[in-house]
């Protein structure tokens, strides 16, 4: 109840920028449920005035006033209705583009711990469900509360032996309301990671379409999603059920209610210390009392679907993001580009054994260094921690001697151009593909980065030329040919540190050659590591390291680890654990 509590407070707090409209909005919804008792409290002259001791000037005035209440509340109404979903979908409009923005700024290890669809499903199911408990919940829950309040009132001053008897049955009502909501919250919560699971399941199996055809997997897939969908169904259900016996259990004890109030007030009647007017006054109010409520005990429901949703958006945007040295992109030189790994140990979360183990290696400004090795020997791992995606645990490293981590990450970033094996394209023309990100860049630029990478042949031959839209993640392309785009990326970029993760994997040998060439020009002057099967791309390095379980087992140049007939030997021989397009690669 009380972190219920905390939780609406922040949430009410996304409102304070728009606090102009909350005060409007809240006047139209006190002013509309000052305007309620009206109705009941002119039913005591109809009834009295008009039609007992019929007072000519009565029946006029009193369907008059009538009508004049309802244009009243009417118009309070609808500025309430239309003011609060204004500041509620502002509210959401702001908390949307906060999530999406701190998701892009969250450490790499956090994107990998969640469940794929996790993220999705926060951003495009719980946020309207956090809407809805901010625009139709907060007007429902504070016109309704208004309402009782002047209703209540009202009674009280008609006939308080009446009411006492009304307000007994409240605390009643409390406690199954109080009950429902706490059974609700845990279902919603549970339908909130099932949701996400089925849309993990279901991007997974797009993302994987080849994969399953290709393994026949097709019933197993169907059937772990049609457990997942199943899962989700019965949650539902729960939740539906709970909500569906929420409300007639609450109208059961109001009718209960009522049956007893009548029944007193035929007694006072009698007395006679109530007028027939009074009497029908005061049944009318008590009558219209029932929607209110029934319509705020529903709408507890909403609040806590709302309430679970923000609950799990305010846990992502209170995960720190990615660590940051002066939070800045201050204006400082290019880098030279001396790499320093000094006793580097890091271990993935949830590993047993370390990726990289105190591995310690210099580059100088402008050398390339070949990592090989079998394939988990840790080469990714140490080019990711060069970019700063993973924080290693143990040492450091340094770029032209300042540690990673005392420097600005937009900065170090921007010093690097990274190549790997998967090319990741988006949804738009050549152009902005190899620009991305830098919309001021000039078509001749672009151009003389896409002739460098040896891609301009295919994209001139391509319908619109630089202005082909690639599709989303460009699946028209060939490997080669996507390759080259983010190789033209790395050209234009310009930067002094280049990272190459089996950048030559996807080729074929014609496009190769093309691309072995368009690296090397690419390799000079930049501190360059590449990680490749093949040999070609390896053979030229100024050093090549042979990793194994995460630490350096030999170094040398070409031929010198030849010569020394070592692992390097071995890998080239197709002995022991090498990689197929590396055993295969024939001796210099
Ligand atoms: P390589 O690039 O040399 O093939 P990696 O650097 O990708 O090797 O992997 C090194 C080790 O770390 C492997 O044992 C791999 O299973 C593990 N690993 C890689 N990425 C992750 C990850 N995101 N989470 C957990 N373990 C990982
Ligand atoms: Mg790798």
């Amino acid at each position: 109840m009380k972190d219920a509590v905390t939780l609406y407070r922040r949430l009410l707090g996304s409102l304070a920028p728009y606090r102009g409209v909350v005060a409007l909005s809240l006047l139209a919804m006190v002013a509309a449920a000052a305007l309620e008792p009206v109705l009941p409290a002119l039913l005591k002259p109809l009834v009295d005035d008009s039609l007992i001791a019929r007072r000519t000037a009565a029946q006029w005035q009193v369907p008059l006033l009538i009508l004049l209440a309802f244009v009243a509340k009417g118009v309070a109404e609808y500025v309430a209705s239309v003011s609060s979903q204004w500041i509620a979908n502002k509210a959401i409009t702001d908390l949307r583009r906060r999530v999406f923005r701190h998701q892009l700024h969250l450490p790499l290890a956090v994107h990998q711990a969640e469940a794929g669809g996790r993220m999705l499903s926060r951003i495009l199911y719980d946020i309207p469900q956090v809407g809805a408990a901010l625009s139709t919940a907060w007007i429902v829950v504070i016109r309704d509360a208004c309402i009782i309040v002047g209703l209540v009132g009202y009674l009280v001053y008609t006939a308080w032996e009446l009411t006492v008897l009304i307000v007994a049955i409240a605390p009643l009502v409390a406690w199954l309301i109080r009950i429902a909501s706490r059974k609700l919250r845990g279902t919603n919560r549970a339908m909130q990671e099932t949701t996400g699971a089925v849309t993990g399941a279901v991007e997974e199996s797009l993302a994987g379409i080849r994969e399953i055809k290709l393994f026949g997997s097709h019933d197993w897939e169907d059937a772990r999603f049609a457990t997942l969908a199943e899962r989700l169904r019965k949650q539902t259900m729960r939740s539906v059920r709970i909500a569906a016996a929420n409300a007639p259990l609450v109208q059961i004890l109001a009718a209960a209610a009522v049956s007893a109030v009548i029944w007193v007030a035929s007694l006072l009647s009698a007395e006679n210390r109530l007028t027939p007017g009074e009497f029908v006054a005061f049944v009318t109010a008590m009558a219209m009392l029932f929607e209110p409520i029934r319509r705020l005990t529903n709408i507890n429901a909403v609040i806590q679907r709302g309430l679970a949703g923000a609950q799990s958006l305010f846990e992502l945007l209170d995960t720190p993001a990615e660590a940051d040295a002066t939070g800045g992109t201050d204006q400082r030189p290019p880098a030279r580009g001396e790499l320093r790994l000094e006793h580097v140990g890091f271990r993935y979360p949830g590993q047993d054994t370390p990726a990289l183990d105190d591995f310690s290696l210099t580059v100088r400004p402008g050398e390339t260094v070949a990592l090989v090795g079998a394939s988990g020997s840790g080469k990714s791992t140490l080019v990711n921690l060069v970019a700063r995606f993973h924080q290693p645990q143990h040492g450091r490293i340094l770029l032209d001697g300042d540690a990673l981590d005392a420097l600005p990450l937009a900065w170090l970033r921007s010093q690097i151009a990274w190549v790997g094996q998967q090319v990741v394209l988006f949804d738009d023309t050549v152009a902005a593909n190899i620009a991305y990100g830098r919309p001021d860049v000039s078509r001749t630029a672009i151009e003389a980065a896409a002739r460098a990478a040896h891609a301009w042949d295919f994209i001139a031959a391509l319908p619109q030329g630089l202005d082909t839209r690639i599709g989303h993640d460009g699946d028209q392309l060939s490997g080669g040919q996507r390759q080259r785009i983010a190789i033209a990326r790395a050209f234009l970029r310009d930067a002094p540190i280049l990272l190459l993760d089996e950048a030559t994997s996807a080729l074929d040998n014609a496009s190769e050659r093309a691309v072995k060439d368009a690296l090397d020009r690419l390799r000079r002057q930049r501190t360059t590591l590449v990680i490749a099967h093949r040999l070609s791309t390896v053979r030229d390095a100024d050093r090549i390291m042979v990793m194994a379980h995460g630490r350096i087992v030999e170094s040398g140049t070409h031929d010198e680890l030849v010569a020394a007939g070592g692992a390097y030997a071995r890998l080239l021989a197709g002995g022991g654990q090498a990689e197929p397009a590396l055993a295969l690669a024939e001796p210099a």
